[in-house]
């Protein structure tokens, strides 16, 4: 990576700018992730298709494969990871609706909010669906998103991260169910830069960053799921996720209905705000220490895929993103859960800030071995692995 990018600038067709600190521009103005997005992003799910019609065959298409995918010696189909929130919720609902014996698992890391509790209830209520929950040890957990938020990374969601990706496979591994249903979508999850949100497979990165706050790295094994084990997973144990909501043009304000209507499902209100952490993280911490901002990444997507313009994105920008969430209550919530003091979070909030590239990581070697893979199962080649 080169060095950080002065001075300012934005992209003249979606709304990254330098807050990214190794974004690139092409001479005209236009940046490298508005540009990938479209090349590699878009053209593989239903947004590449200028018919509706066109797109919405392929969720039955996916729904059929995973029928034919059965294996006899389970009794469900497809395991979906649930949050309560609404893309997991649909993914859910859409699979149980098309007749899937469906193992809803949800990882449970100390920070859900009542109402996304709630959801769960509701959706595991569906004739249909099973649930199972993981409960993280919150001792270990809490140490290591402390190492994180001391090593002044953004990265201070990606241990959930990965700590979903590890139970999601566990419990496939365990029940022999070979279909993982994720609720990731291009239309909601946006551009999200390696600097914003680095690599949660990168155990080299993670342990670099637990050591540096003295947390013993053992305390990471509970939940990591790096190179090897993903590799184990999807060529030995034959596990595949799929992407439903990439099969057809997914709207999520029709998706919250459709739930409201069927099951009583109730809103949180923003994106990604079914944890307290989350919603802390992505809308006080990060546009404070790194001046970070991810509803530039979701409406520089929008902008993409024609849900917006980018005068309206900008219109939107001008708002700053705690001006709707009441930003002391939720420090000192997030404050106490941590063993912290609300003046030290605040402290390390105003603190300088570091980003991956300070720390030894995988980023070149994982780099190689993805691609390898990617092109022995006939996959395009990445710019992330
Ligand atoms: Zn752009």
């Amino acid at each position: 990576m080169s060095t950080p990018q002065e001075p300012y600038q934005i992209c003249v067709r979606c709304v990254m700018d330098t807050s990214d600190p190794w974004i690139r521009f092409n001479r005209l103005g236009v940046c490298n992730h508005c540009t990938e997005f479209l090349a590699t992003r878009v053209a593989v799910t239903a947004y590449q298709h200028r018919r509706p019609q066109q797109a919405e065959s392929g969720l039955n298409a996916l729904f059929e494969e995973v029928r034919s995918k059965r294996s006899p010696g389970s009794d469900h189909d497809v395991v979906v990871g649930v949050s309560g929130g609404v893309d997991s919720s649909s993914v859910a609902m859409l699979a149980q609706q098309a007749g899937l014996r469906v193992l809803a698992v949800h990882m449970d890391n100390g920070w859900d909010t009542p109402i996304a509790i709630q959801n769960i209830y509701k959706l595991i209520g569906l004739p249909g669906i099973s649930y199972h929950a993981e409960v993280l040890h919150w001792n270990g957990f809490k140490a290591i998103q402390r190492a994180f938020i001391e090593a002044g990374v953004p990265d201070i969601e990606l241990p959930t991260d990965i700590a979903i990706q590890a139970a999601l496979h566990r419990v496939a591994q365990q029940r022999r169910i070979s279909i993982i249903l994720s609720g990731g979508n291009i239309a909601n999850e946006g551009i999200l830069p390696p600097a914003w949100l680095y690599n949660a497979r990168d155990s080299r990165y993670a342990h670099a960053v637990l050591q540096k706050a003295g947390t013993p790295p053992k305390l990471y094994q509970s939940i990591n799921f790096g190179f090897r084990r993903e590799l184990r997973c999807r060529l030995l144990h034959r596990i595949q996720t799929l992407y439903p909501l990439n099969r057809f043009r997914y709207d999520k304000e029709a998706a919250r209905h459709n739930l409201k209507q069927a099951i009583g499902w109730q809103s949180y209100g923003g994106k990604h705000c079914e944890s307290t952490f989350t919603r802390f993280t992505q809308l006080v911490y990060l546009p404070k220490r790194h001046q970070v901002d991810y509803r530039r990444g979701y409406l520089s997507a929008d902008i993409c895929i024609g849900k917006t313009t980018r005068s309206e994105a900008l219109q939107q920008l001008e708002t700053p993103p705690w001006a709707k969430i009441q930003v002391d209550q939720d420090l000192a919530f997030v404050a106490r859960k941590l063993d912290y003091t609300p003046a030290q979070l605040e402290a390390a909030m105003h603190s300088p800030p570091s980003w991956y590239s300070d720390f030894p990581n995988g980023e070149r070697l994982l780099g190689v071995a993805y691609n390898t893979y990617r092109l022995l199962t006939g996959r395009p080649k990445a710019s992330n692995f």
